[in-house]
């Protein structure tokens, strides 16, 4: 594999650059970032901590690429273009930025390849609806027409979190640039791979230079500076809910626009009626995927008393036959857990669910085997017999562990579904059509499911309610996060209005 490790000044051996006004560039702290890979540790680049003083000066760059309107004033049409040929760029090197995926975050290559190809179809999603797309225009009054338009915001400060590299990257980029904002992208500090090729190729494209910069370091210099600057229009962040409060207080300086997508403990109900082989298979797929790592993981199962053992029996046969394991190993289901940190995180959580009184039914440890001690694996874990007020089923673990709890009436399983500060997504299983939409409008969550878990699509408005966040990423939703909406009032035959008269 190829691709741009830069041979630093510095003795190491891998450097990433800083991707800025179209130039790829060192930063000026010597201080490196080590990436590793999360299956086996080893060191496979250093990333650059960009500092204050480069993200002020990005910002500048960007607002002035902004303000030339060398982007900002292009057609949608010519925007489209650009798009296109990001999306081809992205195909042409579809297995190079699966491979990237795997290497940094851990996941599988079957969950690479898929984030790779949505990230794709973003970008023509974006293409196709800038082409789409009309101003409303209408007549107000006799002789005044109104024109609504929408224009891009300015500078758009993009942070993403770890677990999508490369898919949350682009539902941030296609709509910022579809939209003619410049744009500033801050990836994860531990997975910034895949971000440094998207940029590479987006280096070939007609995209004029200092529209789209890439800054590499922490969230606490870079993404912090972007969300606090009076250069920044917008930020679009992803990622917990406690950083999301934080960069709501930070942009209230120039109550810049914020969209924010947070954590979340969802709900997953299935009652007496479903098809308990559908379920389960959801069920598993719905926590399992990406080693529970998923802003909607379903890490809180509702399942109704009277199918309870034989619901269980059923989940767990199945679910001790997943095969946990590297990557780049096509035989892998569930992959690695991304960093050490998060790691340690998980299992102290599984900790506390034993000392809360939880029963651990399935898993609980890091795997010792030869082939996986060196990197960082957990066991798929399932945990019974928990009360609504332990942590294990309050708090967000982003790890491989769901909590089973039961439930009598359907009253009981919305009461319990919506008993949690978060809101982002929840299913149902029944094969009671009615009831189960019945209850899931009931579901306070903005991204829902009956009778599957995950399935969505780049039309479809992707977001939370309560702590889980503000605004709504892809569809035509995604892009009015990134525009203003303009009203121009236009007198078709103007006439004097003599509304001062100097009447004595
Ligand atoms: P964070 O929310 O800390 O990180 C997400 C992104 O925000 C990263 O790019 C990070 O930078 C950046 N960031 C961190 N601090 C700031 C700040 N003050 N201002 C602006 N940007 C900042 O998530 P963690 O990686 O710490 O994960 C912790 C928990 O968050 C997880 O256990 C999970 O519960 C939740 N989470 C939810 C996600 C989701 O999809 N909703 C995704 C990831 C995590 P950097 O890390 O480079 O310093």
């Amino acid at each position: 594999m190829k691709f741009r490790f830069i041979k630093g000044e510095w003795d190491m051996t891998k450097y990433l650059k800083l991707f800025i006004n179209g130039e790829w560039i060192h930063s000026a702290n010597p201080e490196t970032q080590d990436v590793i890979n999360p299956a086996n540790q080893e060191v496979i680049a250093k990333a650059p901590k960009a500092t204050k003083e480069e993200t002020e000066k990005t910002i500048h760059i960007a607002k002035s690429t902004f303000e030339s309107g060398v982007w900002s004033e292009r057609t949608p049409g010519e925007r489209a273009e650009v798009l296109l040929q990001i999306a081809n760029g992205i195909e042409a090197h579809l297995n190079e930025l699966t491979e990237l995926e795997v290497m940094n975050n851990g996941k599988t290559i079957r969950e690479a390849e898929a984030d790779v190809t949505d990230a794709l179809n973003t970008f023509r999603y974006y293409a196709s609806l800038l082409q789409n797309q009309t101003d409303e225009t209408f007549e107000a009054e006799k002789d005044l027409q109104t024109m609504i338009v929408k224009e891009p915001m300015g500078v758009a400060g993009l942070i993403v979190p770890w677990n999508f590299p490369i898919l949350m990257s682009v539902w941030k980029i296609a709509p910022a640039l579809a939209a003619g904002n410049s744009i500033i992208l801050k990836p994860a500090e531990i997975t910034p791979m895949t971000a440094v090729k998207l940029y590479e190729i987006i280096e070939q494209t007609d995209l004029p230079k200092g529209v789209a910069q890439l800054l590499l370091g922490t969230g606490s210099v870079v993404g912090q500076t972007i969300a606090e600057s009076e250069g920044v229009d917008v930020v679009s962040f992803t990622g917990s809910t406690q950083v999301g409060q934080r960069i709501m207080q930070a942009a209230a300086g120039n109550l810049k626009k914020v969209s924010l997508e947070l954590g979340g403990k969802s709900p997953n109900i299935i009652f007496n009626d479903a098809d308990i082989d559908l379920a389960v298979d959801y069920a598993l797929f719905g926590i399992f995927m990406g080693a529970g790592q998923v802003c909607t993981s379903g890490s809180r199962l509702l399942v109704q008393e009277d199918i309870y053992a034989s619901f269980i029996e059923k989940y767990l046969e199945k679910a001790k036959t997943i095969q946990v394991g590297p990557g780049n190993n096509v035989n892998s289901e569930m992959g690695a857990i991304v960093s050490e940190k998060h790691m340690n995180s998980i299992l102290d959580y599984i900790q506390v669910g034993k000392e809360e009184g939880a029963r651990l039914i399935l898993g609980g440890s890091r795997m010792e085997e030869v082939d996986l001690k060196k990197g960082f694996f957990i066991e798929p874990t399932v945990f019974t017999d928990v009360t609504s007020d332990m942590r294990i089923v309050r708090e967000e673990i982003f790890g491989p562990v769901v909590v089973i709890q039961t439930f009598k009436e359907e009253e009981d399983a919305i009461h319990l579904a919506n008993d949690t500060d978060y809101g982002l997504a929840g299913a149902v299983f029944s094969q009671d059509q009615a009831k189960a939409i019945r209850v899931i409008k009931k579901v306070r969550a903005g991204i829902t499911w009956v009778n599957n878990y995950h399935l969505s699509s780049v039309q479809s408005p992707w977001g939370g309610y309560k702590t889980s966040g503000i605004g709504r990423s892809l569809g035509k939703y995604g892009l009015d996060e990134y525009q203003e909406t303009k009203q121009i009032n236009i007198s078709m035959n103007a006439e004097q209005l003599d509304w001062f008269e100097g009447k004595k």
